[in-house]
């Protein structure tokens, strides 16, 4: 039997963002820029409560002017 395991990872709404690239400025272990300004957010999961990068997701969050992005919980098979 398969074990299945919860991790959050960051995602964007392509169609909200304006592609200033603030999130990239306040994550930039998780987010980095294309060449027109919009995010690449990496798919390695954030880690647990407290991790750096669940932190920084946080803030990028909090900081986006377009309310682009947001926190998923999405399920692993292991
Ligand atoms: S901060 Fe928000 S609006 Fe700006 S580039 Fe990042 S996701 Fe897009």
């Amino acid at each position: 039997m398969k074990r299945r395991n919860e991790t959050l990872i960051l995602r964007a709404d392509p169609i909200l963002c304006d592609g200033f690239g603030h999130c990239a400025e306040l994550a930039p272990e998780i987010v980095t820029l294309d060449e027109w300004g919009y995010p690449i957010i990496s798919t390695t999961p954030l880690g647990a409560a407290r991790s750096t990068s669940l932190r920084s997701a946080q803030l990028a969050v909090r900081g986006c002017p377009r309310q682009a992005l947001w926190i998923e919980k999405v399920e692993q098979r292991s």
